[in-house]
């Protein structure tokens, strides 16, 4: 209906919009209209200007107190019959408290979903809302119910597929525990429903458990956090059926094979194998408790409340057979796993006086030598050794401790990293689109969201860099939306200014001084430490404003979605990730799984670039009326900044038509011509509306910030 103006958010330097940022606020302070008020706490209230003088307002807050403060540190707050719009856009005055207010007064009736233009906003409940299901499902296919929804967006995409011909695809961000992966999973239930029919889909959800089980782990922020990016290409045939689906992983998280944080878990396959494999399988690979396994027992955290970690281990099985992993295949792969985690127990002992070690010939050892199928010696001697060619003559060099049982992690990682590409392929050779295929399809991407814990490694540095890319898409996505919209109304575009993240992708892409390239440099150096690599980020990368040098390891990013600091304690270790040749080489004698397993590992990691409508949020929790400050939870999934973009230019638009019809009457003089474009036009004048405010397209009338807001508030006082 109406687009509506709104104020700039207060954050954003846009500089030819910016001085409107003071009119807007005299002007509400004038009007006496309710306006936002920031408390030192850093919560906001709603707030009633008594009286305004000079540069000062009084004002009264809800629990009755009554304050003196600056006029300029009001923000308007949007007339009451917008309380809980379902679309942000609809707000007159779009500023932060008042995207936050509206979510909450939303979220606070189970409104989870909330538009904002062409995204969707989803708070995670954290509870069983009734918001799915077949009944939900119908009533989006039948266009009965039309609140914002994921099935929405799924519908969307499907009719778009159809109907222009386009494949389409279906973002979704936001930080880790925002509901990225459940909201994925809600779309392609109702592409399931919708595109079913001839049983594909049916695997196609059964995929979810696999990935789940070998993908995600519990962090200290989620208790089924991804561990891996995932894009799934979902196909078409010429009917609109589901005819097969692709699946491609990005950067799963090895570290977290042989480490985790205290409070965290390894990937809960491992758990579930331990609890839940039958006695015959559990004999067959030596299994123990899951305490017992020193990759395991290191973070001091077994169970996750609410999760049946042997149940689950029935349900993976299952999905499984679904997806035609033989039971040969599945007991070669829980045999993989047995292997890695046995591989962890393995000790060494010193045999010099040069700290050089040999691999303990213990249970854990020959363990780990019989699941992978070679002789205890060779295993050894692969942990232990490291053969290198010095001139012409290739001698064998002994390892030291810490070297000894960096082979040792680098080898579970390896293998654990290859199990997970094999399984990903097994699960696309079964998912495969037959011949016919139309080449229409709908691409979901879900992917690990933006963290910041109290310290962060090279695991938050990789997810954190790959967020603020997807942001960056994100944004020009939405960028080019707009950009279309003017151009065909013939509006000068070189009018609208328009930023992003890009100065903190050139920190961490720019060759040769960027983070990743100062990384991969000091990596290949044999003397270099994570000391030497932290000095050299502040030696080089200081005067970028996204870049600040900490004390000691450490430097802070300024990512879209925050400040966050990182520690550099590992990183060099992590960034090499090298597997040796001998650890390869024993790998590809063994006579278990692996050589196929190997060989099969072709990662294929090419960014794939993919747009669409949902977005993600994180949850607001506070339910009172006075609005918490939960703007990262905004600033992570880049709510507001979609708003901004959406709003950086000329963002309130109405049709000549509508625009004389809403404002016409205001006119003091008759207009000669009584056509919209010339009331229009006749309007504009009256009221003194500058031209740098607004443009004349085609069809509609575009404004700048605000503008709408002081001929609506005339004309309600007219
Ligand atoms: P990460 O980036 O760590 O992978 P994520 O954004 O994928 O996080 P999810 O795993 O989808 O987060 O969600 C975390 C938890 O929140 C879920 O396990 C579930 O308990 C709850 N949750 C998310 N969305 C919903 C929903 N729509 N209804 C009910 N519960 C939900
Ligand atoms: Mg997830």
């Amino acid at each position: 209906d109406l687009v509506s103006a709104a104020a700039p958010l207060p954050s954003v330097s846009k500089s030819n919009i910016e001085h409107r940022w003071s009119d807007i606020t005299s002007y509400t302070t004038k009007k006496k209209v309710q306006s936002w008020f920031q408390l030192p706490n850093g919560n906001w209230e709603l707030a009633r200007i008594v009286k305004t003088a000079g540069s000062e307002s009084v004002i009264s807050l809800p629990d009755g107190k009554v304050l003196n403060v600056n006029s300029d540190s009001l923000i308007p707050a949007n007339p009451d019959i917008l309380d809980g719009v379902d679309d942000l856009m609809q707000l007159s005055y779009l500023n932060e408290p008042s995207v936050l207010f509206d979510l909450q007064y939303r979220y606070s009736r189970d409104m989870i979903y909330t538009k904002a233009g062409p995204v969707l906003v989803a708070i995670n409940p954290f509870k069983k809302v009734s918001l799915y299901g077949n009944n939900y499902i119908e009533a989006y296919k039948n266009k009965s119910i039309e609140s914002p929804h994921v099935y929405a967006i799924a519908d969307t995409a499907i009719r778009e597929m159809t109907q222009d011909e386009v494949n389409q695809s279906i973002i979704i961000s936001g930080e880790s525990g925002a509901g990225k992966t459940e909201t994925a999973k809600i779309a392609m239930q109702y592409l399931a429903a919708l595109g079913g029919g001839i049983g594909i889909e049916y695997e196609i959800l059964k995929t979810n458990p696999i990935l789940e089980a070998f993908g995600n782990a519990k962090t200290l922020r989620n208790d089924n956090s991804s561990r891996f990016g995932k894009l799934i290409e979902i196909h078409f045939s010429e009917t609109g059926k589901i005819s097969g689906a692709k699946i491609q992983t990005f950067l799963l998280e090895k570290s977290r094979v042989v480490q985790c944080a205290e409070g965290e878990r390894s990937y809960h396959i491992f758990y579930q194998l331990c609890a839940g494999a039958p006695r015959t399988l559990r004999e067959k690979l030596n299994l123990k408790d899951v305490n017992e396994y020193k990759y395991l027992n290191q973070s001091n955290c077994y169970a996750i409340t609410g999760m049946d970690d042997a149940e689950q281990f029935h349900i993976v099985k299952e999905a499984l057979d679904i997806v035609h992993v033989s039971e040969e295949d599945q007991e070669s792969v829980f045999a993989m796993l047995a292997a890695v985690l046995w591989l962890g127990n393995i000790s060494f002992n010193m045999i010099d006086n040069e700290n050089h070690v040999e691999a303990v010939a213990d249970e854990s050892l020959i363990n780990v030598a019989q699941l992978i199928g070679c002789e205890t010696v060779d295993l050894n001697l692969a942990l232990s050794t490291r053969k290198m060619r010095v001139g012409h003559d290739n001698i064998i060099q002994k390892l030291t401790l810490s070297q000894a049982i960096d082979t040792r992690d680098a080898l579970a990682k390896s293998i654990y990293a290859c199990l997970f590409e094999w399984l990903v392929e097994q699960i696309n050779k079964s998912l495969a689109v037959g011949k016919r295929r139309t080449g229409r399809s709908i691409s979901i991407l879900d992917i690990y969201g933006f963290e910041s814990f109290g310290r962060n490694s090279f695991e938050q540095f990789c997810i954190n860099y790959a967020n603020e890319r997807l942001q960056q898409h994100f944004n020009r996505h939405l960028f080019k939306l707009e950009q279309e919209e003017y151009i065909q109304d013939g509006i000068d575009w070189a009018k609208v200014d328009f930023d992003d993240n890009q100065d903190c992708l050139n920190l961490f892409e720019k060759k040769p001084l960027g983070l990743l390239s100062l990384l991969d440099e000091e990596s290949t150096f044999p003397n270099g430490t994570d000391i030497t690599f932290a000095n050299k980020l502040k030696q080089h990368l200081n005067s970028n404003p996204c870049f600040r040098g900490e004390r000691e390891k450490a430097f802070t990013v300024s990512h879209f979605a925050g400040e966050v600091t990182y520690d550099t304690t590992g990183f060099l270790e992590k960034n090499r990730d090298l597997l040796h040749l001998d650890s390869i080489q024993l790998l590809s004698l063994c006579s278990c799984h692996l050589p196929q397993i190997f060989a099969s590992n072709m990662l294929n990691q090419s960014e794939k670039a993919v747009v669409g409508p949902l977005h993600k949020a994180g949850g607001a929790d506070s339910q009172k009326l006075s609005v918490a400050t939960k703007f990262k939870q905004l600033r992570c999934c880049g709510v507001l900044e979609v708003v901004r973009i959406s709003r950086s230019g000329f963002p309130s638009r109405m049709s000549h038509q509508k625009f004389a019809r809403r404002y016409g009457f205001l006119l003091l003089e008759n207009v000669a011509s009584q056509d919209p474009l010339s009331v229009s036009v006749a309007i504009l004048h009256q009221f003194n509306i500058l031209p740098e405010m607004y443009q004349v397209g085609y069809t509609k009338l575009f404004f700048r910030t605000g503008q709408i807001g002081i001929l609506e508030d005339t004309r309600n006082h007219t």
